[in-house]
């Protein structure tokens, strides 16, 4: 080992190598020196467990490939050919062209975030939102904030601490990525009563558990999972009747926070937020990045009492939402208000576009990637915490064929490993891509890489 790590090259020889000194002129010569001598390092605890010496050469490219990984844009565009129009992974919602130069207009400069431009003096940053969020709910107030997570953590914490939230067993759910709401009402200090079974809760469940300690009734949108066969669910007009009896609000967890009607499209009907507001919901809660299709946050609207309390608490400075965000979800909710929302906003467009429109695209693509591909039926998916079970028809091209380049694994490395990574999913021999969920402006990105793929095959 000692004699290994004498084959180790010094920090200056490294540094002196003709590709290290070639980045000298991009980057300070500081912080080179700790990237070598960081790869040093790591090379000599390799050594000591047991490992070959890394060569020069070696160490000069990891050193190399660091320092451009460290400084190249991330995270990076890709393009969702995965067939799950709200992948939370990749991002969630694409945004309209009006959204994106809204978010643009105030990112590079100042802007009347909190200034009241008619009296010069400290204004709200809710002001600018609240009233469109009314208007297209039907809702008293709103409240804008980080994240759904956070807007429901915020609403048991400033109303339901220390005091109970009765939730259904069936609702008492895992949203994904860590959010559970047993975990967040203890989080918040809540206490969670969980009544009725996994598959049936009754009226009388939630009237029998009722106390003066109770703070509110609860719904979860069981947006990521259907259950089927013998079940029982009490509607939020029910748990509303109830809860006015005893003075008490409902929380609504709507997840997506839907504006349109999704059985238009075929789809299984999406509550809305303006059903949930209408049904006498004190406080509905959605995310600004699932089905409503704009930049993440977390959407409160409600009875103006409740969310008033909310405001004032301490939490909501902490879980507060950004002046670019703030403007990006304004210029999407104009859309609704335009009523022009399949037209502009990219998931509704992904969400209404025909069949035919999809097949000539994928005709396209399949042309391009030659003899390795053909256009088979397939389903898209919503994704994102919306219409679990719920598919829209679409055509996807097929590709793969025989030989280490061609299985779909590889292609899928290589579609990956481009400049603009194009991203599919796995099905059997099959590297499966689906136009819904790519925006035809992209389609040349896409044509591009099929052909590459088709003449190296
Ligand atoms: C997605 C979802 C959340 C979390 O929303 P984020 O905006 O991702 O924090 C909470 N509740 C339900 C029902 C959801 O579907």
């Amino acid at each position: 080992m000692e004699s290994m790590l004498r084959h180790l090259p010094s920090v200056d020889k490294v540094l002196s190598e003709e590709q290290v000194r070639q980045l000298e002129k991009t980057y300070p010569h500081s912080l080179l020196l700790d990237l070598v001598r960081h790869h040093l390092e790591r090379s000599r605890q390799l050594i000591a467990a047991g490992k070959p010496c890394p060569s020069l050469d070696e160490i000069v490219d990891a050193v190399c490939d660091q320092a451009r990984a460290l400084t190249s844009p991330s995270p990076c565009p890709l393009v969702n050919a995965t067939g799950v129009i709200l992948h939370t992974n990749l991002g969630r919602a694409p945004l309209s062209k009006e959204a994106m130069t809204a978010m643009d207009d105030v990112a590079g400069g100042y802007c009347n975030l909190e200034f009241d431009l008619e009296s010069g003096k400290r204004g709200s940053r809710n002001s600018h939102i609240e009233q469109l969020l009314c208007q297209l709910s039907g809702a008293e107030a709103a409240l804008v904030v980080n994240n759904n997570a956070s807007a429901v953590l915020l609403a048991l914490t400033a109303l339901a601490r220390r005091k109970e939230v009765v939730v259904s067993r069936s609702q008492a759910v895992e949203i994904g990525g860590g959010f559970r709401i047993p975990d967040v009402m203890r989080q918040s200090g809540a206490k969670l009563v969980e009544v009725g079974t996994t598959n049936c809760t009754y009226f009388a469940d939630y009237e029998a558990v009722i106390n003066p300690r109770t703070a509110a009734l609860m719904r979860v949108h069981s947006s990521n999972f259907r259950l089927m066969g013998f079940i029982h669910s009490v509607t939020l007009d029910e748990l509303v009747t109830l809860s006015n009896r005893h003075d008490l609000p409902v929380f609504d967890d709507l997840g997506s926070g839907c504006f349109l009607d999704t059985s238009n499209f075929g789809l299984d009907p999406e509550p809305t937020v303006g059903q949930s507001v209408a049904s006498g919901a004190g406080l509905v809660f959605f995310s600004g990045d699932k089905l409503m299709g704009g930049p993440q946050a977390g959407i409160i609207v409600g009875k103006k009492q409740l969310v008033d309390k909310l405001r004032k608490h301490p939490l909501a400075r902490a879980v507060r939402i950004d002046k670019i965000r703030l403007a990006g979800l304004v210029a999407t909710l104009v859309h609704y208000l335009k009523g022009e929302a399949l037209e502009k906003i990219p998931v509704w467009r992904m969400v209404s576009a025909p069949v035919e429109e999809i097949n000539n695209r994928a005709r396209r693509w399949a042309e391009a990637a030659g003899s390795l591909a053909r256009v088979v039926d397939g389903e898209t998916m919503i994704g994102g915490g919306s219409l679990p079970g719920g598919t829209l028809p679409t055509k996807l091209v097929a590709i793969g064929g025989r030989g280490g380049k061609n299985t779909a694994p590889a292609l899928s490395r290589r579609l990956r490993s481009r400049q603009t990574p194009i991203i599919g999913r796995i099905s059997g021999d099959k590297l499966l891509l689906d136009p819904r969920s790519v925006l035809p402006e992209e389609d040349k990105i896409v044509l591009e890489a099929l052909k590459e793929l088709a003449t190296h095959a």
